[in-house]
């Protein structure tokens, strides 16, 4: 078959017109499908159900400390397991509460107001603060930038991370650029895990900025697709080996490996870098929910139990996966009007159209009843340059579902290409 580019103008309106009529069919089912945010099914959420009895008042015994306030690093049983995820010392590691995204906002506050460990004055006293934000990224990194009017400037990732030259160019020569995002292990939406020559670049590379920080956000550390996982080279090692051991804040939570939301959080870091959170988070509370790390203690036990807990996500997920990218290549591949990432885990599959279609496909897509991120949604200010980034997330529908909702979503990128030449 021929590519859309190819193909000569009564061609392409009869391609037209054969897609919209399955367009109009597909709005006479009144679907509503739901493919907009990464969460887990309802089926995942079962694999952790007996973490709900794992503390109970006959099993609770006389941790009577962790019923009561303190502890406000968490519990030392919390640190001994999640040390392993992020690979860090008892004194690199502090358990929070239920989300890393809130450990990550306050930081950001905190540093705005008050300075981190190296500034000489607060973030907020300089006429302005920058952040990096590789794109496409994740979008809640950058509506915490919005809400404290960080200036955000976008750096393309490449296919084994950001693009360092650029990276390294802008933190040389700019000492408002104070910050970066960073999701290096199956980037959200793209799946990409940074190389170890980004790594070691990243923790070497000079900054103007004395105060510069790094937040890698390590969400997916665990979430594989496969049995041979890609390695992340350990950032803070990298970091102490090239002087700069306090340019880290490594995150990380069970949000979605137990439950979201009801999960447990983490963050590492350098243990200054971490005596210095400790202090400030204990202005702030008495002490985090540590009965809710004592169940995932008691419910994972040990890492090993964790990651063969992972494979039973991965179980479920890949297929969905799979099922997602069968499809594209079935429905997308003779027409060359899209391209795709097919990730080795994480949660999300990142579709680039062709310019200037992305919004339009999403549009007609809710339309026809399946809900997709929203355009935009992966890139600063939710504004995508080129309007070609789609986000899938195929985690929450079912199987049957997902088929359905990327027919859909297929269809309704034929549609908008083919008007496009036309
Ligand atoms: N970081 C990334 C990259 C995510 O994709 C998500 C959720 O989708 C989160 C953080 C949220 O994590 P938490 O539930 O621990 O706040």
């Amino acid at each position: 078959m021929s590519t859309l580019q190819q193909l000569d103008y009564s061609s392409l309106q009869n391609l037209h017109d054969k897609t919209k009529k399955e367009f109009d069919a597909i709005k006479q089912q009144n679907l509503s499908l739901n493919m907009a945010r990464g969460k887990p099914s309802a089926e995942q959420l079962e694999l952790s159900l007996g973490l709900l009895d794992s503390v109970n008042s006959e099993n609770i015994g006389d941790n009577y400390s962790i019923l009561n306030y303190g502890m406000v690093d968490g519990i030392p049983e919390a640190k001994a397991l999640f040390k392993k995820l992020l690979e860090v010392d008892t004194e690199e590691i502090l358990i929070g509460g239920n989300a890393s995204l809130n450990i990550m906002h306050d930081l950001i506050s905190k540093a705005l107001i008050k300075g981190v460990i190296d500034s000489e004055t607060p973030w907020n006293t300089e006429d302005k603060v920058k952040f990096i934000c590789p794109v496409p990224g994740y979008d809640r990194h950058f509506t915490i930038c919005e809400q404290y009017d960080i200036e955000m400037i976008s750096v393309d990732m490449l296919e084994d991370g950001p693009d360092m030259d650029k990276v390294e160019e802008l933190v040389r020569n700019d000492a408002s650029i104070k910050g970066m995002w960073s999701v290096p292990k199956y980037s959200n939406p793209e799946g990409i895990t940074y190389s170890d020559d980004v790594v070691e670049r990243l923790a070497k590379m000079e900054t103007k900025a004395t105060d510069f920080k790094i937040f890698w956000d390590n969400a997916y550390a665990i979430h594989n697709l496969t049995d041979q996982p890609p390695r992340l080279k350990n950032i803070l090692e990298a970091c102490k080996k090239h002087g700069n051991p306090d340019r880290v804040f490594m995150f990380a939570s069970t949000s979605k490996m137990t439950f979201p939301g009801s999960g447990v959080a983490v963050v590492a870091a350098s243990k200054e870098n971490i005596n210095f959170i400790k202090q400030q988070l204990s202005v702030q509370t008495i002490g985090p929910d540590k009965v809710n790390q004592l169940r995932h203690v008691r419910f994972f036990k040990n890492y090993d139990n964790m990651l063969e807990h992972m494979k039973k996500h991965a179980e479920i997920m890949k297929p969905k996966f799979d099922t997602v990218i069968e499809i594209l290549h079935s429905k997308l591949d003779a027409h060359d009007i899209a391209t795709w990432t097919e990730p080795d885990g994480g949660y999300f599959i990142s579709l680039n159209t062709m310019d200037n279609c992305a919004s339009e496909v999403i549009s007609l897509a809710k339309e026809a009843g399946v809900t997709l991120t929203g355009a935009g949604a992966a890139f600063p200010y939710g504004k995508d340059p080129r309007d070609r980034n789609i986000r899938i997330a195929p985690s929450f529908p079912s199987l049957e579902e997902v088929e359905k909702a990327i027919d859909v979503l297929c269809i309704c990128i034929i549609l908008v290409s083919t008007e496009k030449f036309l």
